[in-house]
């Protein structure tokens, strides 16, 4: 059993619609595939529709979050997408993404680049706009050569030039209101150091003492060490252990299933979920 707990669609800043996504985790021979938007939920109910005979959906979201000014992502999945609390905070988020990258496109501005919103809007088409898609106006502009080169100080990195800081919660509020709304709670890519300053091991035992139940391990930002020592850390935690591609279709060049959660794993979060539940598909259009 094959299984990818973290992907990306066009409902926040990946380049597959989410039918197009169902469709490639099934041709790319996925038994479970997590549709995990950027705080949307959007992106679901098309994913359930186009979902082909075979595969398993787990819903979720990828949720911003932010803890002594460090930056990172919680990983929530099969929550209530209508409860109301963890609705708002996601709101929260989302509504700040546009003046975010509006004053991103500023700061270019009045660095010389002549990035315009209406391009950014244009390379969002209509997904919840985020940095990867200034960073993509800039690759169009031929100020860096690839998406990855924008995301240094120089440009859109955290702390950069053109950088513009984020709503973002508290992962220990975070954490209760997915809990709160049935979900399940998964640290994405912990050590992903190449993003920016990682979050200490204390404030991890801490999120785990918290009600955290688990860490993404395998992920393409994590190198041999990190992942060995990730998982010594998840042991000493008592932590489940994830994997998964992070897959944002040709935004980045990671392909589905490139890494995989463990199918005892898939089912303790399953069993500890009550927000939601997996949707097997039934050979959608
Ligand atoms: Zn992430
Ligand atoms: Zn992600």
């Amino acid at each position: 059993m094959r299984i990818d707990l973290h992907c990306h669609s066009t409902a926040s800043d990946g380049t597959d619609t989410p039918a197009e996504l169902v469709r490639n985790a099934a041709a790319a021979g996925l038994d479970v595939v997590a549709l995990t938007d950027h705080d949307t939920t959007r992106g679901h109910a098309e994913a359930i529709a186009a979902l082909p005979a075979g595969l398993t959906l787990v819903t979720g979201a990828e949720l911003s979050c932010r803890i002594d000014g460090v930056s990172m992502h919680l990983l929530a999945y099969l929550f209530d997408p209508e409860e109301p609390a963890l609705l708002a905070e996601r709101e929260l988020v989302r509504d700040d993404r546009v003046p975010r990258a509006q004053g991103m496109v500023a700061k270019l501005n009045a660095l010389g680049v002549p990035v315009t919103w209406e391009q950014v809007e244009r390379i969002a088409a209509g997904g919840s706009v985020g940095r990867p898609h200034v960073a993509t106006a800039l690759v169009e502009l031929g100020v860096v050569p690839t998406v990855g080169d924008a995301f240094t100080k120089e440009w859109l990195a955290d702390g950069g030039r053109a950088h513009v800081k984020k709503h973002e919660t508290d992962p220990f509020e975070a954490i209760r209101l997915i809990k709160g709304a049935g979900g399940v709670a998964v640290f994405a890519h912990p050590a992903a150091a190449k993003r920016g300053r990682t979050v200490p091991e204390p404030a991890i035992a801490a999120m785990a003492a918290a009600g955290l139940d688990g860490i993404e391990v395998d992920h393409m930002d994590h190198d041999a060490d990190a992942r060995t020592r990730l998982r010594g850390l998840a042991k000493e935690l008592d932590l489940l252990v994830t994997g998964s591609s992070d897959y944002h279709g040709s935004r980045k060049t990671v392909s589905l299933g490139a890494y995989t959660t463990d199918p005892e794993v898939y089912g303790e979060i399953t069993r500890r979920a009550t927000g939601a539940f997996p949707v097997p598909g039934a050979g959608g259009v």
